[in-house]
């Protein structure tokens, strides 16, 4: 444990925290420190229940900072804020297709909750809310995740998008995801095959085709992946013809971080469209019917004005993302922040002096 901690924080130390948990649980203890993580470590932990009676349950890390400890006091600390946060996306999601100018395909944007890092409790709570539509990056959290008791149990109708690079060799592991709705991040004839033959022969006797996503590298960025623009229209024809297993659902983009839009409108999303409007010539497709995957936390209001169907939104809702093996906070968020966030919420709980 570290004693180190932040000045903000300095006065709640070694003092008598209370603190009321989300589902009217109440524990209290004495608060000797934070972890690198900037968890509260609290020492002496009574938990009070409604009859009155006190559980002794030791040294608990309470996660009032940014990273996401599965310790189960931090699933009920947090779990109340993840619906809020669903509900407040959506409406704003609902407020930007008001302001979508008439002349793009009139289509309802999905949101997709990305909830990659995050524990499945978190996904829970927002499936509670109403969030059924949910994305992952990596194939073997993803498979974790789905098939984890909780979340086999508690969200029946999930629908699991998978918007992470996607290698040949893993295929099949994903293509055996319960719930596995939409593969968004195709983006090469070969993989397109490979998907179409696992799909083939794991859906057996069904007819059901499984939805997939053209990826595109609009932003032209080596770090990115994804199929270079050019060969869209080749591509997407050769899944139209070619891939009989496969449901053509539209073009995905992750696009350029850190755009600023007071530029104007972004141009990886300027791009798709332009896409688009050429595999509908080509193809002899309705525009309605391919849909564009654009947008993320910081620009999902703007991709769904310019037309977005579909958009990806993870750390608005989930909170930052911590990933293990980074010893400290990430690099998207700096200690300072954290520390005076997690100040803020400290002043939401009842300190006394012991
Ligand atoms: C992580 C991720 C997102 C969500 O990013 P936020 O900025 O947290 O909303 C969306 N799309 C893809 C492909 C991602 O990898």
């Amino acid at each position: 444990m570290s004693k180190a901690h932040p000045p903000e924080l300095k006065k709640f130390m070694d003092k008598k925290l209370s603190l009321k948990l989300n589902g009217g649980r109440h524990v209290q203890g004495i608060l000797r420190g934070f972890d690198p993580f900037m968890n509260l470590v609290v020492d002496d932990c009574l938990e009070m229940s409604p009859g009155g009676q006190q559980n002794s349950i030791g040294m608990v890390l309470f996660a009032i900072g940014c990273a996401p400890r599965t310790d189960t006091m931090w699933k009920v600390v947090m779990s109340e804020e993840v619906g809020k946060k669903v509900q407040a996306v959506v409406d704003r999601v609902n407020q930007a297709v008001t302001r979508r100018p008439k002349t793009l395909p009139c289509v309802a944007p999905r949101l997709v909750a990305v909830s990659k890092t995050k524990p499945p409790d978190m996904v829970v709570e927002a499936y509670k809310h109403g969030q059924r539509n949910f994305g992952e990056n990596y194939v073997n959290e993803l498979v974790e995740k789905a098939s984890h008791p909780l979340i086999l149990s508690s969200c029946p109708e999930i629908k699991w998008h998978f918007i992470g690079h996607l290698q040949k060799n893993s295929v099949n592991k994903l293509l055996g995801v319960s719930n596995l709705y939409m593969v968004e991040t195709v983006d090469s004839v070969k993989l397109a095959d490979k998907v179409n033959n696992s799909w083939q022969k794991l859906r057996q006797s069904s007819t059901q085709r499984l939805k997939i996503m053209v990826q595109i590298n609009t932003s032209g960025e080596e770090s990115k992946h994804g199929l270079h623009p050019d060969e869209t229209v080749n591509t997407v024809k050769h899944i139209v013809s070619q891939c009989p297993a496969l449901d053509f659902a539209g073009l995905m983009t992750i696009g350029r971080y850190g755009y600023d839009l007071s530029e104007g409108p972004n141009p990886d999303f300027q791009l798709l469209l332009k896409h688009r409007e050429e595999v509908c010539e080509c193809l002899k497709l309705p525009v309605e019917q391919v849909e564009l995957s654009m947008g993320m936390s910081a620009d999902f209001e703007h991709a769904i004005e310019v037309g977005s169907t579909n958009v990806r939104v993870g750390s608005t809702i989930f909170g930052t993302r911590e990933y293990p093996n980074t010893p400290s906070p990430s690099p998207e968020k700096k200690s300072k922040v954290v520390s005076e966030e997690a100040a803020k919420k400290m002043q939401q709980l009842t300190v006394t002096e012991h």
